[in-house]
């Protein structure tokens, strides 16, 4: 993966781009165009999931932008009805064939479900990591104790959650900075909600930012920890990557933390 603009993050010797854009919502032809844009910028990680029915406008994207494949990280995730290993496979062959790519680079369990055992369904995205159909295969939603069960099974590269000034995260970062695991921060921005904050407020003047740039800039300054903010607007698209050209003093960092004790 070459160098870009949204600073990379090394999680077992693997490049992730620390700001990714999240795709939720981001459908049809307007979708489309967002996220060609996006990648125009300098965006160079995507989130999208079989749920999101995004992929295909994604790969469109992926292909107008002229970006080669091997320089984006492109994240999907197999839905919690699909966990049965026969259903897991047909879900990631069919999200290949909508996102028209041979693999994507991060594969995710979306939520768990306990009616399918967990060791079956990891047991296939591992075999399907060994096809060559994702480079690396992680989870979503999953608490500490179902996250170190899952790692019993086999090589866990990532756990997105959600994680922004507003819910704390502390006990299960902890234990994923340990493992050496991409902690992926899902609304990030509170989907939008509670950014006019005041302590974000304070610190955003000292840097001449935004709330939601002081939020982000909060976010991948932590270990292991990469931010999928979602953003339909070219405003909000191009502020979430301006976020690379100043830095939270520990003082701060700590301000933010303590808005959601
Ligand atoms: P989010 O990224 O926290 O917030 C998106 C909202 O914030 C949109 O209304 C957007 O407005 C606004 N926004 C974006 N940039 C802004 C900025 N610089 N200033 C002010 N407002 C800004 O919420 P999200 O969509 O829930 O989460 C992001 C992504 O995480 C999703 O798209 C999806 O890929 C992923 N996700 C995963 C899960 C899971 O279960 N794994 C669950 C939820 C989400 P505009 O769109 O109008 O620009």
């Amino acid at each position: 993966m070459k160098q870009n603009n949204t600073n990379l993050i090394l999680i077992k010797g693997i490049k992730v781009p620390s700001i990714g854009l999240g795709t939720w919502q981001l459908n049809g032809s307007a979708g489309k165009k967002t996220i060609t844009e996006a990648l125009s910028m300098g965006y160079r990680h995507i989130d999208t999931a079989e749920m999101y029915g995004n992929e295909q406008v994604v790969g469109e994207a992926v292909k107008d932008s002229g970006v080669a494949r091997e320089d984006i990280f492109i994240t999907t995730k197999v839905w919690r009805t699909n966990l049965e290993p026969k259903q897991a496979r047909k879900s990631v062959e069919q999200s290949l064939r909508k996102l028209d790519m041979d693999y994507v680079d991060l594969l995710l369990i979306h939520w768990p479900n306990e009616a399918v055992p967990l060791e079956k369904t990891l047991h296939e995205l591992f075999l399907l990591k060994k096809e060559g159909k994702t480079k690396q295969v992680g989870v979503s939603n999953f608490p500490v104790a179902l996250l170190e069960k899952a790692l019993k099974v086999g090589d866990i590269f990532c756990d997105q959650v959600e994680y922004n000034p507003f819910v704390s995260q502390q006990k299960l970062l902890h234990y994923m900075k340990d493992k050496d695991i991409l902690f992926t921060a899902y609304s990030p921005l509170s989907r939008g909600m509670g950014i006019g904050n005041n302590v974000l407020k304070q610190i955003s003047e000292k840097y001449n930012k935004t709330n939601a740039q002081i939020a982000l800039r909060w976010l991948i300054q932590q270990k292991n920890v990469a931010a999928i903010p979602k953003a339909a607007s070219m405003e909000h698209l191009k502020q979430n990557l301006d976020i690379f050209d100043f830095q939270l003093t520990e003082d701060e960092m700590q301000q933010v933390t303590g808005i959601a004790l």
